[in-house]
């Protein structure tokens, strides 16, 4: 393995958010809890460990929370692990049986709990020199759950925290629990993003429940005027309209970016400025559905005006998702084989990720070009990009599935979809949204203030001082 990357937290003031929520409901009791979490832990850490710095929801969760943890005056810190490319491969086969999918269809027995341990032991060794007695440790999904032994044996309270699940689990899911099980067992809370997530088998009295969260003032996430969209669109290659705005945002830490790279793309033409836009963001992953995504837009989208965009992160760029690359080359294939007028409206768009505040600038720039915003999930834990697009008072057409039932009210902030393989009441749902752009900007603001009242990180940062609190409270460790 490679060393674990300790990832550089940039302190933040809640202050923002105090003039976001005007009416101060959401930030009541928010001075309080900032000020407890300081004075619990006073002189001890609290770690955040997962396995990808960038391109899914977990490192997004991450990035929107821990800088006001930091801001606030807790010392907080996030640790990536880089493990052998063996080990990504079991823990994406774990990690898509834990959403009910074969996913490489290979086995989870003696010698991958071997590789398993084996890997984590060294990662593990490592940590615990740097965790002491009294630090929290979080320990993201299943990529670092075989940590929470060791962890806890190094003395700190453990928290192992699953973003994924499904609504009625399988044999396949089962069957990753038992793997997982004899690991997370030990941990002194378990937090999950839905309660249908939640293990039977686990003790429920230490289970807590979290949805993610966005955080607005991001780069993927902040207010962007149209002609800095255009100006974006137009430098990463997928607009046709050229302009002379500067493609700025705001960094993290207050200093001016600009969007300077280019998309890597597969078009025809560049997207004209004139017609219709429907996106669906996402990693190259199969539950993404991208290739449901493309038969639906080429039988149920057939019009001249209607464009698609599918939008990704460069290959290689999600370190624990090893199958990344052989999913974007099917895309690509399956978008090479659309018949000539229909290519020609398909654009699949490849994302930079070397500074990812400015990939997230242009993920910001596409959710506001897009008319609707498509999730076309099989399964998904949460569903980040839902809350990405409802923020910026996009209708969202979504798979009725995971967290994204949380998110979407049906028909009021979004449109879900009872069945994820059903291309017809997709195709037919989007439709409706583009021809009635008056519903389409009713359910947009709907949107954004379903996101502004459940789904913003300050909601959940109070969640976490409270469980913060109550593992302090618990004594001797549990387990
Ligand atoms: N994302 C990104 N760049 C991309 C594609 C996706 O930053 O090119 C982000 C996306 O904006 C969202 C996250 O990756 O914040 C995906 O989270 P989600 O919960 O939707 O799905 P996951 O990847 O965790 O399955």
């Amino acid at each position: 393995m490679a060393e674990p990357e300790f990832v550089h937290i940039v302190p933040q003031s809640l202050e923002a958010y105090r003039e976001l929520l005007v009416d101060g409901d959401g930030f009541e009791g928010m001075d309080q809890a900032a000020a407890m979490a300081k004075r619990i832990y006073a002189g001890r850490a609290i770690w955040h460990v997962n396995s990808t710095l960038s391109g899914g929801g977990v490192s997004e969760i991450l990035r929107s929370l821990l800088p006001y943890a930091r801001g606030a005056g807790v010392d907080v810190r996030w640790v990536v692990l880089r493990e052998i490319p063996e080990f990504f491969e079991l823990t994406k086969r774990i990690h898509n049986n834990l959403h009910g999918n074969p996913g490489d269809g290979g086995e989870l027995g003696e010698s991958e709990h071997r590789l398993y341990e084996e890997t984590l032991a060294e990662s593990g060794n490592r940590l615990g020199d740097l965790v002491r007695t009294d630090d929290v440790i979080f320990l993201h999904d299943p990529q670092t759950a075989g940590l929470v032994p060791l962890m806890a044996a190094a003395g700190a309270r453990v928290v192992w925290r699953c973003h994924i699940g499904v609504d009625h689990p399988n044999q396949l899911v089962r069957r990753a629990w038992r793997f997982l099980s004899p690991y997370v067992e030990e941990a002194d809370a378990y937090v999950f993003s839905r309660p249908e997530y939640i293990w039977d088998s686990l003790d429920q009295a230490r289970t807590r429940v979290m949805a993610p969260s966005i955080d607005p003032f991001l780069s993927k996430n902040q207010d962007l005027s149209p002609d800095v969209v255009e100006a974006i669109l137009w430098t990463i290659g997928l607009a046709d309209k050229e302009t002379s705005v500067v493609p700025v945002f705001t960094r993290a830490d207050g200093t001016p970016g600009r969007v300077e790279r280019h998309a890597e793309l597969f078009e025809e033409a560049p997207l004209p400025a004139e017609v219709k836009l429907v996106a669906q963001i996402s990693r190259w992953d199969e539950l993404k559905d991208h290739p449901g995504v493309l038969e639906c837009f080429s039988r149920y989208l057939d019009d001249p005006d209607i464009h698609l965009a599918l939008v990704g992160p460069s290959d290689g760029s999600v370190s624990d998702d090893p199958e990344g690359a052989a999913v974007l080359a099917d895309v690509i294939a399956a978008w090479r084989q659309l018949p000539d007028a229909k290519r020609s409206r398909a654009h699949i768009v490849i994302l930079p990720m070397d500074d990812l505040e400015e990939n997230g600038a242009m993920v910001n720039a596409i959710q506001r070009r897009a008319d609707v915003i498509i999730q076309k999930s099989l399964a998904e834990g949460f569903g980040l990009t839902v809350s990405e697009g409802m923020w910026k008072e996009r209708p969202v057409v979504a798979s009725r599935l995971g967290g994204i039932q949380d998110q979407i009210v049906d028909g009021e902030s979004g449109v879900l979809i009872d069945d994820p393989r059903d291309l017809e009441s997709f195709g037919r749902a989007i439709r409706d949204l583009l021809d009635d752009p008056v519903r389409a900007a009713k359910m947009g603001k709907a949107a954004r203030s379903r996101v502004m009242n459940s789904f913003l990180g300050i909601y959940r940062l109070k969640g976490y001082v409270e469980l913060l609190a109550a593992l302090d409270s618990t004594g001797d460790r549990a387990g």
